[in-house]
């Protein structure tokens, strides 16, 4: 049986330990932090084939210039004295232009509506229940202003075939009968789901070990070479042979590319969730807050905000006043009563592993053959995993890929 090894247990790594073990691989997963530690468990659970614009767009930095004013705003660039950061930030300035959201559209496109359908196909295969639905999300705009911003977005989502409606505030509060909603109106994108991303990973990993995937809790610090092809990993004076490698630490991949001899370009972008009963704001539909980037879902009789970007490298410490801004957006949107801010150990952090172009990196590892990367999804690593595992096995095992991966080359 050929042996694969996949380094990084987050949803990437673990959807592709997934495909490789049905593919008839020995699959190890090797991190030393299996469990919330990553970015994976405590996210927003959105499954969002809508979001075709890369986080490099117009318009995002000259608003992401005035959230730096306002701690509690969701967006900050924590500057440090690394050469790494400023390069991120120079290729993500060129990014940020019309052109490149023409470009990249089509190839978010594609990749996001295959991961919403084996999102779906694995709800109804696995064994297990992971709270997927499949009710929608909402562009919730509580201005005039926010709203025409987002009926834009609708039009270059219509233009790519992707269905989108436009809705005043009385269409919205038909989606929502149980809570009143005080926003100007949103656009629903009918094709989007949502899962709980926690208990997805739990029943995964007990479905991966009655598959007979192995885990280690292995900080990987060096790959053992022969040509150009791997022949193992490393962790200390520990090593593990392997016909096939997969990269997918998250926001940690940076160090794992400088190992394999390569620069990914990656910064960690910082976010905080917290999870409510039900109760404090009964929606129905999952909503993204425009103008206070917080995210909203529905989990069974829970709800979980998240929000906020700080481009913060691997620093994960918690911000309360952040937490206390993701708190205090719900109330502007709907009519339910103040939320208190959670307690700091009540506070899910992720390092979302954003690429300066706002692309995954998949594919093959420069100068390897059998060296594959799959990180970099920013804030889309949950929606496009399972695509990425697809992508992921085809490029080790040689079968046909659903998708053209060029527009993903980690060498880009
Ligand atoms: C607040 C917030 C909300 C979000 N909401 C959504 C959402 O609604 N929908 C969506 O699609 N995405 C969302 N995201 C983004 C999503 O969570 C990430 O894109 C995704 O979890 C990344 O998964 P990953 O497997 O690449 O990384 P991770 O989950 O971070 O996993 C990487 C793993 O690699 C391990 N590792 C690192 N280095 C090594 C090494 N040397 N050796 C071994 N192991 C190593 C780490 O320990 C870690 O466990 C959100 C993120 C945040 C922060």
């Amino acid at each position: 049986m050929p042996r694969a090894v996949v380094v990084g247990g987050g949803v990437v790594g673990s959807t592709a330990a997934l495909e490789l073990a049905e593919a008839g691989w020995q699959v190890t997963v090797c991190d030393p932090d299996l469990g919330p530690g990553g970015c994976s468990h405590g996210n927003a659970g959105m499954v969002v084939p809508s979001h075709i614009v890369p986080l490099a767009a117009p318009g995002v930095v000259g608003q992401g210039l005035k959230w730096m004013l306002d701690p509690r705003s969701p967006f900050r660039l924590k500057p440090r004295l690394d050469p790494g950061l400023w390069r991120w930030t120079a290729r993500f300035l060129r990014s940020a232009t019309r052109g490149h959201v023409e470009r990249s559209a089509p190839a978010l496109r594609e990749i996001g509506l295959l991961s919403r359908r084996l999102w779906a196909e694995r709800a109804a295969g696995l064994p297990f229940a992971f709270g997927f639905e499949e009710r929608g999300l909402l562009m919730l705009a509580r201005t005039a202003h926010g709203l025409a911003e987002e009926e834009e977005g609708a039009r270059l989502a219509e233009r790519h075939g992707l269905e989108a409606r436009v809705l005043d505030r009385a269409g919205v509060q038909a989606l929502e009968p149980e809570v009143e909603v005080r926003a100007a109106g949103g656009v629903f994108y009918p094709g989007d789901a949502h899962l709980d991303p926690g208990g997805f990973l739990r029943g995964l990993w007990g479905h991966l070990e009655g598959l007979g995937v192995v885990s280690l809790p292995w900080r990987i610090d060096g790959f053992e070479r022969r040509g150009g092809r791997a022949v193992g990993v490393r962790a200390g004076a520990e090593s593990l042979p392997a016909d096939a490698v997969v990269v997918a630490g998250g926001a940690w991949s940076p160090a794992l590319g400088r190992l394999l001899g390569f620069e990914l370009l990656l910064e960690g972008g910082k976010g905080y969730s917290f999870t409510l009963r039900r109760e404090a704001l009964p929606v129905r539909v999952p909503a993204l807050l425009v103008e206070r980037r917080v995210a909203v879902t529905p989990l069974g009789g829970r709800v979980r905000l998240a929000g906020t970007l700080e481009l913060a490298g691997t620093d994960r410490t918690i911000d309360p006043r952040r937490v206390a801004g993701i708190a205090a957006a719900p109330p502007e949107f709907y009519g339910v009563p103040e939320i208190a801010p959670p307690a700091t150990d009540d506070v899910w952090v992720g390092l979302r592993p954003c690429t300066p172009d706002g692309l995954p990196s998949i594919g093959l590892a420069p100068g390897w053959e059998n060296v594959v990367v799959a990180t970099g999804h920013g804030p889309m690593g949950l929606s496009l995993a399972p695509a990425t595992a697809k992508l992921v096995t085809g490029l080790i095992t040689g079968t046909p890929l659903p998708i053209d991966p060029a527009p993903f080359r980690p060498d880009r």
